[in-house]
């Protein structure tokens, strides 16, 4: 099978501000239709990658390519890109309907265009009742939504987003997550969707990409970054297990206090390293009642369909996820811990070689 085409590529894009890199020599691709999200801790990166994307900030080197065409010598406006930034931005001065026109006119889209495309936004975004207002007369989630809308009514190649929704409250965050998610799907227009909230990544993304100190350190489904990480930094993003300190021993792991415990795959290739990071995933861990057993549970707490354990085994405190419904362990109870799956090792330090974000790694 051949590879589709992709329909954003960029090679080597890179940006300094002095002597420090904003953005190493980065490299990834965005196939048609597709939703990636972009996670990374504040200051790794992101906004500098999306601006030099949308032409807003001059690159220090690399190439940008949408649809076959090379743009990254055209200006913002003549990309077929929009972006969507953190604080929405729209026209003080002009009503809802007028700030989601002003893009088109600007692009000399025909009027009988400009009134089909709004007409579709506005039941979209279930922007009803609100197009004849000034901005002053609508709430911060409904500012962000008429947002989101002059955005998507461009239906550029590619939409960027730069945080749309961490300035709202949760409720709203979730509902418009879902919306923005779901209109990308109907409209069939790809995305690059940056957040710092790894849950809100999984929720909404084809692929992940997550970066750390101004480099793509790995890219793959929500399933694989969850489950499998490559690096320590995407493991404490996504927040999936314990991180453990082990000691490598013939193909097995061995967990502070002696015990052995099978591993994933092989040991890391080339290496004889005594020690290494092993991932546990908290729903690996089945805690059983056993006054004999050789761990303690520490704490206990409810939350609902869930109930998360800390528990003390030899020198490790690990913390534990079992059913809401499971018989109740109170701290201070004997048990024995397994282990349902083997233990999966990520490197602990930033990559060696950049990690390209193609569209392979989706698969
Ligand atoms: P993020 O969006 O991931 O929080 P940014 O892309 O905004 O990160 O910033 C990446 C790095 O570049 C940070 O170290 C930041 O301080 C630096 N940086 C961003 N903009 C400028 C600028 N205009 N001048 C100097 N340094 C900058
Ligand atoms: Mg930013």
């Amino acid at each position: 099978m051949t590879a589709p085409t992709p329909l954003l590529e960029v090679r080597d894009l890179a940006k300094r501000y002095g002597s420090a890199w904003a953005l190493h020599p980065t490299s990834l691709q965005i196939a048609q239709g597709e939703f990636v999200c972009i996670v990374g801790a504040s200051g790794c990166g992101k906004s500098t990658l999306l601006s030099l994307l949308m032409g807003i900030a001059a690159s220090d080197g690399g190439s940008i390519y949408l649809a076959g065409q090379r743009i990254d010598g055209i200006p913002p406006e003549a990309r077929d890109m929009a972006m969507v930034f953190q604080s929405h931005a729209l026209f003080p001065h002009m009503s809802v309907r007028r700030n989601l026109t002003f893009g088109l006119r600007m692009k000399n889209v025909p009027a009988g265009e400009q009134q089909r495309r709004i007409d579709q936004i506005v039941t979209l975004c279930q922007l009803h009742g609100y197009v004849e207002r000034m901005p002053s007369q609508l709430s911060g989630g409904q500012q962000q939504r008429v947002a989101l809308a002059r955005a998507l009514v461009m239906q550029a190649a590619v939409t960027l987003y730069d945080e749309p929704l961490s300035n709202l409250d949760p409720k709203l965050r979730q509902s418009l997550r879902d919306d923005i998610a779901r209109l990308h799907r109907s409209l069939g227009r790809a995305a690059l969707f940056v957040t710092h909230d790894a849950t809100e990544a999984m929720v909404m993304a084809d692929r992940i990409i997550v970066m750390q100190s101004g480099r793509i350190v790995e890219s793959g489904t929500p399933e694989s970054l969850y489950r499998a990480p490559r690096h320590r930094v995407t493991a404490e993003l996504f927040g999936a297990g314990n991180l453990i300190e082990v000691a490598l021993e013939r193909g097995a792991a061995v967990l502070p206090g002696g015990r052995l415990v099978p591993l994933a795959g092989m040991a890391p290739e080339g290496r004889t390293r005594a020690r290494a990071l092993a991932l546990l995933p908290h729903e690996s861990i089945r805690l059983t009642l056993n006054d004999e057993g050789d761990a303690t549970i520490v704490e206990r707490q409810f939350i609902g369909a869930l109930v998360q354990y800390r528990v003390a085994l030899h020198h490790l405190e690990l913390r534990a996820i079992a059913n809401g419904d499971s018989a109740p362990l109170s701290p201070g109870t004997r048990v024995d811990v397994r282990f349902l799956q083997p233990l999966h090792l990520v490197e602990d330090g930033a990559p060696d070689v950049p990690h390209v974000a193609d569209m392979e790694s989706a698969r």
